[in-house]
């Protein structure tokens, strides 16, 4: 399982949709890679922050210009 691959279930994951098995795999990855946890450093911090201002869940052109944030921040730490 790459990064990249991994960035839709990391929304999910901050969001606490994700399926109990993918959450389990991507707890795994993170577990052992610096640069999602970095990523889920940040994203935590948004969605967190977003959430005291405007309530419980992300709309959906908020989500979406949240990833391609985390596919840019993925994109730099591939190439270093
Ligand atoms: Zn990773």
């Amino acid at each position: 399982m790459s990064c990249c691959d991994l960035l839709p279930d990391l929304l999910d994951y901050v969001d606490g949709t994700l399926a109990p098995e993918r959450r389990a795999g991507l707890e795994a990855h993170l577990a052992g890679c610096e640069k999602c946890h970095l990523v889920l450093d940040t994203t935590e911090c948004t969605i967190l922050l977003y959430r005291a201002a405007e309530g419980p869940t992300l709309p959906a052109d908020h989500r979406a210009a949240l990833l391609r944030r985390l596919e840019e921040a993925c994109r730099r730490a591939r190439t270093g």
